[in-house]
């Protein structure tokens, strides 16, 4: 055993949402590791345009709105002529929207449930078949410590909901491939500085209820979930499957 269980060298990554945010902090990371790495998402980032020039060869990306239902057979396909395999799943993209729960309406609650969690049951579906015929693979779905607790003092029922329902398909997932040896697993992550929490940190009160609710007083860099998820990822976690990896800060203990 060695260090060199953190690198995932040759490994074929497809990252959903590695455009910005934690989903370009993970696609960093692999590429650091050795991945060749596919990644999507609806636009495309000046971050992104660097990474793909570092590297044509190794580092690819194609457009997806995963909410249309034949964008994640398309994704998986878009890797295997791209790079033959597939071996690493990150399900990352994600969206959120608040609002009271008796006035949420039916069109964003479509929209939460058809992003973070048919779009990646879907493109999970999908890469499992290559990861089969390979004889193995592993897949990181990207969910929230919002699976286990209500926000405050933000009201996001749905976003709530879509990510219980993201930790239970990884159990239900790892139990079913666990003898196939394909590892599934879930990073939960706690309040995480991106576009998805710009509006929530730039509110003076949000920003304090967050931190005082969480332990360690400050919020997280995409940094820190990348190496979370390297870990999930990589042989480093080879007996850990069917599992919830929390990085919050403290917040969910108590
Ligand atoms: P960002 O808002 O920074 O990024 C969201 C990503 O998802 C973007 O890459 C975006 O790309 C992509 N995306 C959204 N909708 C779609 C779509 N319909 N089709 C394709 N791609 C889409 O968020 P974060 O980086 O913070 O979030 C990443 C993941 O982490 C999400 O699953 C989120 O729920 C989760 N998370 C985040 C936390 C936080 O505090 N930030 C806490 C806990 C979990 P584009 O818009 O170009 O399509």
């Amino acid at each position: 055993m060695s260090l060199e269980q953190f690198r995932i060298d040759d490994k074929v990554a497809l990252i959903t949402g590695g455009n910005r945010g934690i989903g370009f902090a993970i696609a960093n990371l692999f590429a650091e590791a050795g991945a060749k790495l596919m990644l999507t998402s609806r636009s495309r980032t000046p971050q992104l345009d660097e990474l793909l020039a570092s590297n044509p060869e190794r580092c690819a990306w194609v457009e997806a709105d995963l909410t249309d239902p034949a964008a994640p057979d398309a994704i998986v396909k878009a890797t295997t002529d791209k790079f033959g395999r597939l071996d690493i799943l990150v399900n990352n993209a994600g969206v959120a929207a608040n609002g009271d729960f008796h006035e949420f309406d039916d069109d964003q609650l479509a929209y939460i449930m058809d992003t973070n969690l048919i779009a990646p049951f879907r493109v999970a579906r999908s890469a499992i078949k290559p990861m089969l015929d390979q004889g193995g693979g592993t897949i990181v779905n990207i969910g929230s410590i919002s699976a286990d607790v209500a926000n405050d003092p933000q009201k996001q029922v749905a976003y709530n909901s879509s990510k219980a329902a993201v930790h239970q398909m990884t159990k239900v997932m790892a139990f079913e491939y666990g003898g196939r040896n394909i590892r599934v697993n879930a990073l939960a992550p706690g309040y995480v500085v991106s576009d998805m929490t710009a509006g929530g940190i730039a509110n003076a009160e949000w920003n304090k209820i967050w931190t005082e609710n969480t332990p360690m007083g400050r919020f997280a860099q995409p940094e820190e979930m990348a190496t979370c998820a390297l870990f999930l990822a990589s042989p480093a976690s080879s007996y850990v499957t069917g599992s919830i990896l929390t990085a919050d800060g403290g917040y969910t203990t108590h």
